[in-house]
């Protein structure tokens, strides 16, 4: 039997128009002799009726943030609303479709609500409806607890919850339906001219996906890398051939430089050793920092001075423990972190020099900079992101 486990996200399935687009992949999938699985996310975006956003924002903060079971059953509904859509939709192309929760599909998660993690998975009842020639679609993004309670699995889990079932299941291929062509060289709605890229690795597109690139959820990246089972990113829109992401990436290429991302929201956090004289917990930040469970990046720790960044969700307790401990701080806010990616920059040299030769061209302000084998990261303040990745993409022929 061989089984493609079929994504479509929010943006997919959230007109009338698209969805009849879904159905056309999902009647592909089966004249070319494939069992599809389809996940599905909630239909539309930030404002959409059932989107999740729009379903958050129907109870109170307050209630929300201490009430997290609450949380996550509130927000697994806009998905089972999709998924019931969508079998409607497939119903209507004379296809029978099974309309399944996460639980229901066997995802089968810890209790960390909201952000909850796969612990094991039984996809029996799948493969018995794929077995009688039927069509699971399942709510994507959440799974259920061994204690029964609905979970979450963090923002942009339905990727996840496609790589969770096509690694259960086997499948030949998991393939990504979204609003984009594919993988491409930076994110389309920043660089005019980004290109598709054909094949990608795993690895380099984790990077980009850890490093705020939100066409693929990394998680989803790194468990189907763990079972090799190809990941296709497709466009529902259009019959691109989409970019293949695999072990070995495109060996034909010799771009040094693959793709460029960035994240948002950083603070550069500047403590100065002139400054805290005296004060024995100076050397001791980083593990009060990390105590505290905050995630730290680009560290630089010199004999004058310790720099780092966080996100900005943290700067709260960041300043609550540095004021405790009486410590004298600097910020810099509204700060991102541009992160150039490519496996072939292993070994090379120049490549850093190259970034900060380029953007300080443009009167782009460097606060701060980091590298890998596989990745060159560069403070810059947020005003500057879009010229930023424009001049490197540019720089290193990305077009
Ligand atoms: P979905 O709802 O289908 O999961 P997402 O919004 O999560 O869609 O991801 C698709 C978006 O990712 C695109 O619209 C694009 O703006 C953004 N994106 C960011 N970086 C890239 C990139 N390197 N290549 C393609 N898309 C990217
Ligand atoms: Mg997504």
């Amino acid at each position: 039997m061989k089984i493609v486990v079929q994504k479509f996200g929010g943006t997919s399935v959230s007109t009338e128009e698209r969805r009849q687009k879904v159905i056309e992949k999902v009647k592909i999938a089966i004249k070319e002799g494939y069992r599809p699985v389809v996940i599905v996310s909630a239909m539309g975006r930030k404002g959409a009726p059932y989107a999740t956003d729009t379903l958050l924002s129907l109870v109170d903060d307050k209630f929300k943030n201490s009430n997290k079971l609450a949380q996550d059953l509130l927000m697994c509904c806009g998905e089972f609303i999709s998924a019931v859509v969508i079998s409607n939709d497939l119903y209507n192309a004379g296809i029978d479709a099974v309309p399944l929760t996460g639980g229901q599909a066997g995802i089968i998660t810890n209790n960390n609500f909201t952000d909850a993690k796969c612990i094991d998975t039984n996809p029996k009842k799948i493969i018995d409806l794929v077995s009688q020639g039927r069509v699971p679609v399942v709510a994507g993004f959440q799974g259920v607890a061994e204690n029964g309670y609905l979970t979450t699995l963090g923002r942009g889990g339905s990727d996840t919850s496609a790589s969770i079932l096509g690694v259960a299941l086997q499948a030949e291929t998991i393939e990504i339906y979204t609003d984009v062509d594919g993988i491409m060289t930076a994110d389309p709605r920043l660089v005019e001219d980004a290109t598709l890229i054909d094949v990608i690795s795993y690895n380099e597109v984790f990077q980009l996906a850890d490093q705020g690139a939100s066409v693929i959820h990394p998680r989803a990246v790194e468990l189907a890398m763990k079972a090799n089972i190809p990941l296709l990113i497709k466009n529902t829109m259009s019959n691109c051939r989409g970019t293949l992401i695999n072990n070995f990436g495109d060996r034909e290429n010799e771009r040094i430089i693959t793709g460029i991302t960035h994240q948002k929201n950083r603070i550069q956090v500047l403590i100065k050793a002139s400054e805290n004289e005296g004060n024995t917990k100076y050397k001791d930040i980083l593990d009060l920092v990390a105590a505290n469970k905050i995630s730290l990046d680009l560290i630089n720790i010199f004999p004058d001075r310790q720099i780092f960044t966080i996100d900005a969700k943290a700067k709260q307790i960041l300043e609550n423990i540095l004021n405790s401990f009486k410590l004298k701080y600097y910020l810099v806010e509204d700060c991102s972190t541009i992160a150039v990616i490519g496996s072939r920059m292993n070994g090379r040299p120049g490549v850093m020099a190259k970034i900060i030769k380029a953007l300080i061209n443009n009167n782009i302000e460097v606060l701060q900079t980091a590298d890998s084998n596989m990745t060159i990261w560069c403070l810059i303040h947020a005003d500057n992101v879009k010229e930023a990745i424009n001049v490197l993409h540019k720089t290193f022929n990305l077009a």
